[in-house]
């Protein structure tokens, strides 16, 4: 008999037996701001704790966008979808709920739900990035998407429901990682305008374990011209499937995608759709290990640094 804690046994085998990079626990009290139909118990009535976790993406597939867009050689970008964004990581986290939901229930006795992750045969799912917030891996960063001090935004989360009561971890209380009113790399390097600047009091506001951040309003309809390759330059139909010039509201009316998607299905992807043809919030970001690496090995001609206010004196 083991003498570690369930929560000890289970936080071990994620990174030992699962090989991922990263575990927290969030107790379902960090849940209470959940949009309807989205919480942890519409999913497993009775559930306890969430566990979460994170797989690190590989700095050369991620930096594959940087050949595409700073040297227009797009071809090599689909190293970036294979494994820096929806192919491998994917498929690894989904391994890694299926393993992990098994070992929960065998050493608890309770039930555990792997969440959904890559192929999802339809599931709704639950926003891993939230669930990531709520068990303190990291926060968000104005791009919306979720950052760890250890890797930034390259990191794609994992999670599994249980009715099992675990040990929760607390909030993140590091160093921020994003500053906004400071850094505008996400904003300017979004090569759609999706992203907004930031003003005081503009972002989505998030609350979960008593912290509360805001995030970007990210105007979706605009992303996926570039991320969905909507623009004619990257699907096939030939034409600009959302109007590059699209305006606001931030929620746009979602019809022509839809309508260009069970026009062209998609059938030379893993996913319904592809949606990792951009990444430029990602792979700029500066937060993360990275950073430092890319500026000793140059592998992008773009000066990030221009986009980042120096501090006050
Ligand atoms: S690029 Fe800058 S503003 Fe955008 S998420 Fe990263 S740190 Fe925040
Ligand atoms: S993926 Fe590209 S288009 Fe979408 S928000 Fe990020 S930078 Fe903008």
């Amino acid at each position: 008999m083991s003498e570690l804690s369930a929560t000890q046994q289970i936080k071990n085998y994620v990174l030992h037996e699962c090989h991922m990079d990263k575990v927290g626990i969030a107790g379902i009290d960090r849940f209470n701001e959940s949009p309807e139909g989205q919480h942890p118990t519409d999913f497993l009535p009775g559930c306890k704790s969430v566990i979460v976790f994170c797989t690190r993406l590989p700095d050369g597939a991620v930096e594959t966008t940087f050949r595409a867009f700073e040297d227009l050689n797009y071809g090599v970008h689909g190293i970036y979808g294979a494994f820096g964004y929806s192919g491998a990581p994917n498929y690894m986290l989904m391994f890694a709920n299926y393993r992990l939901s098994r070992f929960v229930e065998k050493l608890t006795g309770c039930t555990a739900m792997p969440e959904p992750c890559g192929p999802t045969h339809g599931a709704k799912m639950m926003s891993m990035r939230h669930c990531a917030y709520a068990a303190g891996l990291g926060e968000f960063g104005w791009s919306s998407l979720m950052l760890t001090p250890e890797f930034g935004p390259r990191n794609r989360f994992g999670a599994v429901l249980t009715t099992a009561e675990l040990e929760p971890d607390p909030m993140y209380h590091g160093p921020q990682l994003c500053d906004p009113a400071r850094c505008h790399v996400c904003e300017k390097l979004c090569p759609t305008g999706a992203i907004p600047p930031y003003t005081e009091g503009s972002g989505r506001i998030v609350e979960s374990g008593g912290k509360e951040i805001a995030y970007g309003q990210v105007n979706w309809n605009k992303c996926r011209i570039m991320c969905h390759g909507t623009g004619k330059d990257f699907n096939e139909s030939g034409t600009d499937i959302i109007p590059q010039d699209l305006e606001d509201p931030i929620n746009d009316d979602l019809t022509n995608i839809n309508r260009y998607y069970s026009k062209y299905p998609r059938r030379d992807y893993i996913q319904h759709n592809p949606t990792w043809k951009c990444g430029n919030c990602l792979t700029y970001c500066p937060v993360g290990s990275w950073y430092e690496k890319f500026r000793d090995t140059k592998l992008t001609n773009t000066d990030v640094d221009q986009y980042i206010d120096k501090e006050e004196v």
